[in-house]
């Protein structure tokens, strides 16, 4: 706590697809083991180093057990704001490794054994607020970033813009955002699915394809030591108040799951701009650029430039702030993505060097 942490980066590399292999492309990423990855290829030849590099055979349980995902769960529940980025190309894996194949069809559900971290960590909150000595409450918000756009996912009715807002005490917040709470594994997971498929289903609607939103789920973990002997009419405190020697502590646990990030390129050289591309690009060079600057010492920083995309804004504790990160970057290891897959693997390396103060 209030200690300088490094933003934690892993790397997920995902298996050549049926299409790949038939098409013969070549492998030119591999795992040498203790976080490091090489990339091979005609003019390219570098390693690059990592937390973990969880390679194609990384079944989706090693992903949570070594990216350190349980203990950031643990993080949320005593008190701290923790964020996990999925970022990388489109077809990369990012909504696999968050969701499971469940973020594809909801015809079936995934067998358990393909359940991605989201799942996997609703479970370990649940369990862990059984078996902790403490009353926890649990809600959950669900937005996505479109066009510039702040949309929430969880309220019905189409899709309407929510404002963001600043203020001393919050830093950058989402005004009127639904929370609902939930008290199981089913509740939970079926807000996961009504938002996620509103998100696409409007995205649909549109003729566009969902990963050209950003989608930010967040558990809102409230806790208050049990005491004995309960005084009456007291509800959940505010924050910070103190009831024995317990007080009750807030924390957060958020899932990010970012549009593709080769928009930036396309865009760029074909010249129609449509206005969506522009906001995707616009948003992630924003995050690529706070990224930059906040990974130089503290003492170099110069200003940061959160206010420069919506995305930036709502990450801001997560990167620079008070917040405790985990990003997981994810590619392809095939030769046709080279070009993506070195330009995910040097932000990634970049955002190694950034600190926030939890
Ligand atoms: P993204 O969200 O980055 O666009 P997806 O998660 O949708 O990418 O993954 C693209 C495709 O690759 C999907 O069909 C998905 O099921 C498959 N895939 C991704 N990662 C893995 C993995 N680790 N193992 C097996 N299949 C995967
Ligand atoms: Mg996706």
């Amino acid at each position: 706590e209030g200690r300088e942490t490094r933003l934690r980066v892993v790397l997920r590399v995902r298996p050549l697809t049926c299409t790949e292999t038939r098409r013969g492309d070549q492998q030119v990423v591999h795992s040498l083991g203790d976080g490091a990855v090489h990339v091979s290829a005609a003019r390219h030849d570098a390693t690059f180093g990592f937390s973990a590099v969880f390679d194609a055979g990384a079944s989706q349980e090693a992903v949570f057990e070594g990216s350190g995902m349980r203990q950031l769960v643990e993080l949320a529940m005593d008190g701290f704001s923790c964020t996990v980025f999925a970022f990388g190309q489109t077809g990369s894996g990012k909504t696999y490794t968050l969701m499971g194949p469940l973020g594809q069809s909801d015809a079936q559900p995934a067998p358990p054994a393909l359940l991605g971290l989201m799942q996997r960590s609703f479970t370990c909150l649940l369990e862990q607020s059984r078996s902790r000595a403490s009353d926890l409450a649990l809600s959950a918000s669900y937005l996505e970033i479109y066009n510039e756009q702040v949309r929430d996912l969880l309220s019905p009715g189409p899709p309407c813009a929510l404002p963001l807002r600043w203020s001393k005490s919050r830093g950058f917040y989402v005004e009127n955002q639904l929370s609902v709470e939930f008290e199981s594994l089913e509740a939970i997971v079926s807000l996961l699915l009504q938002g996620s498929q509103r998100r696409r289903t409007s995205a649909h609607a549109l003729n566009r394809h969902s990963s050209r939103s950003h989608a930010l789920l967040t558990i809102h973990v409230r806790s208050r030591a049990v005491s004995a002997h309960p005084a009456p009419g007291q509800g959940w405190g505010a924050q910070g108040s103190a009831r024995g020697a317990c007080p009750s502590k807030q924390g957060t646990l958020c899932f990010v799951d970012l549009a593709g990030s080769e928009r930036v390129k396309e865009t760029g050289s074909s010249g129609e701009l449509s206005v969506e591309a522009n906001s995707i690009n616009r948003s992630l060079l924003a995050l690529g650029h706070c990224i930059s600057l906040l990974a130089k010492p503290r003492g170099k920083r110069t200003h940061i430039p959160y206010r420069d995309s919506k995305l930036t804004r709502l990450l801001a504790r997560s990167l620079g702030g008070s917040g405790i990160t985990l990003m997981v970057a994810c590619i392809s290891p095939s030769s046709r993505c080279l070009s993506e897959t070195l330009s995910t693997l040097h932000y990634a390396s970049r955002a190694r060097r950034v600190t926030t103060r939890p």
